[in-house]
């Protein structure tokens, strides 16, 4: 009989040791829920395991030894049974994107908030309404006044197209990790398998092999396939909203359906800075006066 509650027991703080490892190297939630079910692992509160049981017992502060009651916090009687730096991650991973504070919901523009910078004195950008009435164009603006400001549309449009180009490319991931060398060879396997794929389906279309032959040389992949791409993930947390984002098939329709607050989310995941510099020759937009970098 696992114990759950707030006292120490190994075998409980070994299930949530394995839960949270398992989140940490990219094994969805789900997965980890049917596997507890099928090792026939006990649920907290009896049955069989759901995706929110396990979810709630991977974030809560008891894993690092704090009790919370209301908005009080006080230690709890075991000790910490989870790293406090995989703690954090698994909350940032699990975290709702639904959910956002009231101040991130406020919200209403990609690159306000520190996110662009005004290339002439370094300051943060702000949104201005500008032209005649009824024909009013949204600006970014330095807050120092006179510095610089650009259409922000053509902005916003820009940084969109280029950081969706970016995460489309097959090395995405890559932004978000620093040295992942096994990750990196599982992603070779998975670009391997792929192209296996692909050639059968050109012998098909080309009547080289039948219907049975490429279901049989599918068969055979897939499952390899699926193993490397979970192993292809890589092992910092790379909140979920960037990974659905990576994984979508069509990565500008995806972008369009975040939230602002969403979309800023996975700007400040790339630690993107935008930088707008003066401008110049005459009117229309410069798409060079923009400056769009990334630690890679
Ligand atoms: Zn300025």
């Amino acid at each position: 009989m696992i114990s759950w509650k707030d006292v120490v027991d190994e075998a409980s703080a070994e299930v949530v040791r394995s839960i949270v490892r398992d989140l940490l190297s990219g094994v969805p939630l789900r997965a980890i829920t049917a596997n507890l079910n099928e090792v026939g692992i006990e649920a907290p509160l009896g049955g069989a395991w759901i995706t929110s049981s396990v979810r709630k017992l991977a974030i809560r502060d008891l894993n690092v030894g704090i009790r919370r009651h209301g908005k009080n916090t006080y230690p709890g009687a075991w000790e910490s049974i989870v790293d406090v730096g995989d703690h954090a991650k698994v909350k940032a991973l699990l975290a709702d994107p639904k959910r956002r504070t009231q101040k991130a919901a406020a919200r209403t523009h990609l690159l306000t908030f520190g996110i662009g910078k005004c290339g002439v004195c370094d300051g943060v950008l702000v949104v201005s309404r500008k032209g005649p009435k009824g024909k009013k164009t949204s600006l970014y603006v330095c807050q120092d006044p006179g510095c610089v400001g650009r259409r922000e549309e053509w902005v916003d449009e820009l940084v969109v197209a280029t950081v969706c180009a970016r995460l489309s490319r097959p090395d995405a991931f890559a932004i978000f990790e620093n040295d992942d060398v096994e990750a990196e060879a599982a992603r070779e396997r998975v670009a391997g398998l792929r192209a296996r794929l692909d050639d059968a389906a050109d012998a098909y279309a080309s009547g080289l092999i039948d219907t049975e032959q490429l279901a049989r040389i599918t068969a055979q992949i897939r499952p390899v396939m699926e193993v490397a791409e979970r192993q292809a993930r890589p092992a910092v947390a790379v909140p979920a909203v960037v990974q659905d984002l990576i994984l979508a098939t069509d990565i500008r329709v995806a972008w369009g359906s975040l939230e602002i607050s969403q979309q800023r989310a996975v700007l400040d995941a790339l630690r993107i800075e935008v930088v707008i510099n003066r401008a110049r020759g005459g009117p229309g937009f410069k798409p060079e006066s923009i400056s769009i970098k990334w630690p890679e």
